[in-house]
């Protein structure tokens, strides 16, 4: 697409996101999929439209407040980079975009406040914990607040499973095959930290040595994609900094975390740690990536005899590309029957923050998910990332459906107790 954006006008990311536009051909094979154009219908909320809405308001052809409503209810979801014939690299522009025009950015003080509010806790687990405490308490208040703040207190769980602790180093079990750190992230270690311990348990069954550094932090996962640079920018320092360099890799268990970290080169572009953000994005993979390229020990899990739906986390399908990966672990457990999706390529409507900012397209695509799980007559649902298993658990609980939602390591790590227990 051709475009008169000069590439000094916009800083360090002008030049990302001028060579996204630059390659769009408009053609538009990515509208069938965007969850919000077939929510929504119309031309500027899909990608091709939104690339369009973009280049003006950089071109200074059109006023923010033109462009801002379409541009938050983009879900960041990146299913129209698989889609597009013409690799556009979507995730260059919409992150940039809205960091370099966050000031501009015309918001309500409810949302200045709901956004704060989130920014300030979230990344923080000491802090959302209190937080989610208090959200439980106050579920009976829910009625006298505004029904913009409804989703914070429905994604609260009735019960908070106690913190968890673990130790800096956790060995591997026989002899040792890799030693690797684990992100162990900020709102999951809150809402279900057995996803950590299941990952470590999984890990370890497999030889693998967990290093949890101490002083590691939130991916900068929730400030990148509301447009919050400096807080992002402190978030990727402190993680490259708790990060021993000895390590196989550094895993993660939230795709939203890993895609996050993926991108501290483009966060951090234009930075005296630009280079060493791109030394550190090469480290960081998904924890099932990480034991399929390793390897399963053989002779690991007991039979299960159980059906799984697997659903694809955006940010772990689009954006890492690993999809085969779970799906190979899952199969791997004898006995077990894995189910797919109708539209699994859909987003699921959780999306970071994107529940309490545009609750209604959540929750209608949250629902559209729970049902095509419902529909697979499956037992379980797994998937790699904490927001969609928060956003199914809450939709099949008001569908009634009693479909357990479980992380992808819970599920392989069931196994290994069930043949711990037989053993
Ligand atoms: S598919 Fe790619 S090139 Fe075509 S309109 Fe969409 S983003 Fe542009
Ligand atoms: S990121 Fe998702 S919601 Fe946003 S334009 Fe792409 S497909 Fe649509």
């Amino acid at each position: 697409m051709l475009h008169q954006i000069s590439s000094d006008d916009h800083g360090p990311l002008g030049a990302p996101m001028t060579r996204a536009i630059e390659a769009c051909v408009h053609c538009g094979f990515c509208l069938a999929a965007c969850p919000t154009y077939r929510e929504l219908g119309q031309e500027m909320d899909t990608p091709r439209g939104r690339i369009v809405l973009m280049k003006e308001v950089l071109e200074g052809k059109l006023p923010i407040e033109s462009a801002q409503p379409h541009i938050d209810r983009c879900l960041g979801c990146l299913s129209c980079e698989p889609a597009c014939p013409s690799g556009v690299p979507y995730r260059d522009l919409i992150s940039p975009f809205r960091a370099v025009m966050q000031s501009k950015m015309k918001r309500t003080w409810m949302e200045r406040f709901r956004r704060t509010l989130t920014a300030q806790t979230l990344p923080f687990p000491a802090r959302f914990r209190i937080a989610a405490y208090i959200a439980q308490w106050s579920k009976c208040l829910r009625p006298l607040l505004p029904r913009s703040m409804y989703p914070m207190f429905d994604l609260v769980p009735d019960h908070l499973p106690p913190a968890q602790a673990w130790p800096e180093v956790v060995p591997a079990m026989g002899q040792r095959r890799a030693r690797v750190a684990l992100l162990i992230g900020c709102a999951q270690r809150v809402l279900d930290p057995d996803i950590n311990a299941a990952t470590i348990e999984v890990l370890t069954h497999n030889g693998v040595e967990v290093v949890l550094p101490a002083s590691q932090g939130c991916c900068g996962g929730l400030a990148w994609h509301t447009g919050d640079l400096a807080a992002a920018q402190k978030f990727a320092r402190q993680n490259m900094d708790a990060f021993p360099p000895d390590l196989d890799a550094i895993l993660t268990n939230a795709a939203g975390c890993g895609s996050a970290m993926h991108e501290y080169p483009l966060v951090l572009r234009g930075t005296e740690d630009e280079t060493r953000a791109e030394v550190f994005r090469q480290r960081v993979m998904d924890v099932s990536l990480f034991l399929s390229d390793l390897g399963l020990l053989p002779g690991l899990f007991a039979e299960q005899k159980i059906t799984v739906a697997y659903q694809d986390a955006c940010h772990l399908a689009n954006a890492q590309d690993v999809r085969n990966e779970p799906r190979e672990l899952l199969l791997s457990i004898p006995g077990l029957e894995l189910r797919e999706l109708a539209n699994g390529h859909l987003c699921c409507g959780s999306a970071g923050s994107y529940n309490m900012d545009q609750p209604s397209i959540a929750s209608s695509l949250g629902k559209q998910k729970a049902q095509a799980v419902i529909d697979t007559g499956a037992r379980v649902v797994a998937s790699g990332n904490i927001g969609c298993l928060t956003q199914l658990r809450l939709h099949l609980s008001q569908a009634g459906a009693k479909i357990s939602a479980r992380h992808t390591m819970q599920v392989m790590r069931d196994a290994l107790c069930a043949k711990d227990q037989s053993s």
